[in-house]
């Protein structure tokens, strides 16, 4: 009986060790896909924008009418679902340890030196012995000897 009891505690035990990982991994998967998701609603609604501002400048060409107020409010909106996309596109890149090119949004490694895309150097090549030469001229821990 107290074979089974122990044996009983140990599978309870990993159990929790299991769900506790299992919950970590979780809300990691569900912040990506809501980043995701947003991604993508972004992304619809940026074309939705688009086509709106297309048919609005056709109908007011194909009338002869000018509507300055109606396409700069447009223009607007796709400026700020873009720069929302951005965030967003920020926030996934940070979550898969990638950088995304500022020239053609293509993502790169967070290590990549140049975009594997379009050739863009996306960081100092010396950035890194820059950075390690700085530490090293970081003054040395000065510990007065005497009391
Ligand atoms: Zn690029």
């Amino acid at each position: 009986m107290s074979d089974f009891d122990t044996f009983f505690n140990k599978a309870k035990d990993k159990a929790k060790d299991v769900a506790d990982v299992a919950g970590k991994k979780t809300t990691e998967l569900v912040n990506l896909s809501k980043l995701k998701l947003q991604e993508l609603q972004i992304g619809r609604k940026i074309r939705s924008l688009y086509e709106q501002l297309g048919r609005a400048t056709y109908q007011l060409h194909k009338n002869s009418f000018e509507n300055e107020e109606l396409i700069s409010s447009l223009e607007e909106e796709i400026a700020e679902q873009l720069h929302a996309q951005s965030e967003v596109d920020e926030k996934l890149c940070d979550m898969k340890n990638q950088v995304s090119c500022p020239c053609c949004h293509a993502k790169n490694s967070k290590e990549a030196v140049y975009c594997s895309s379009c050739g863009n150097q996306l960081k100092d090549e010396f950035a890194d012995f820059v950075e390690e030469e700085t530490q090293e001229a970081a003054p040395a821990d000065e510990t007065p000897e005497e009391e």
